[in-house]
């Protein structure tokens, strides 16, 4: 098996009361796993494949075949947004650098105001997806939010193409035993739990 399930960075009640045990369980273990199983499926008949980063075949899905690029582009991007999406919380993730916060000023004219287009960006993706920060190849910071499991280092599909700083998972599976409709609520509770001290080193290894 070419890809494996990550294990969660801490446990799976560490982000209570915002993110809650149970949800994490199912998230990880059941929908993470799922992506991770019909990704090894899709590879089975592809063994070149199967030794490529999931960097690399994301960054390139022109390069893999036809019968299997649509499962590569959702179980791919599936297992690679959600290895993130664990990084990206923590019960004790600190703050935003300084130099974080001036980047982020400089391209949204105030922290709070990057914070308001990042939860809009998460409110209003209709249907499944993720919100971003990125930081595209002008050194510009973007944010945007992608549907499915779509994401930024996909070229030509995403809407602020480059090197991702943070992400939130929008799909229902991430919040609806806890929150029921109430997305607003989660993407609320959820800027409790970032893990600012990652988002601070992925920005560090760019500049
Ligand atoms: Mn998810």
């Amino acid at each position: 098996m070419a890809h494996k399930l990550v294990e969660l960075p801490y446990a799976t009640d560490a982000l209570e009361p915002h993110i809650d045990a149970r949800t994490m369980e199912i998230h990880h273990g059941k929908h993470h796993a799922a992506y991770v199983n019909n990704l090894n499926a899709a590879l089975e008949k592809y063994p070149e494949l199967q030794t490529k980063s999931l960097a690399d075949l994301l960054g390139n899905l022109a390069a893999v075949p036809d019968d299997i690029r649509t499962a590569v582009r959702n179980n791919g991007g599936g297992v690679y947004n959600h290895n993130l999406f664990w990084e990206m919380m923590s019960p004790k993730g600190g703050q935003p650098s300084s130099e974080l916060v001036r980047a982020l000023n400089q391209s949204f004219g105030s922290f709070e105001a990057f914070r308001e287009a990042f939860t809009k960006a998460a409110a209003t993706r209709f249907g499944s997806g993720w919100a971003w920060l990125t930081v595209k190849d002008d050194g510009k910071l973007c944010v945007c939010s992608s549907p499915n499991q779509d994401n930024p280092i996909m070229r030509g599909v995403s809407e602020c193409p480059g090197r991702i700083l943070l992400t939130l998972d929008v799909w229902e599976h991430a919040y609806y035993l806890k929150y029921q409709n109430r997305r607003p609520d989660y993407i609320a509770a959820w800027w409790n739990v970032v893990n600012w001290e990652k988002v601070n080193e992925l920005y560090r290894a760019l500049t």
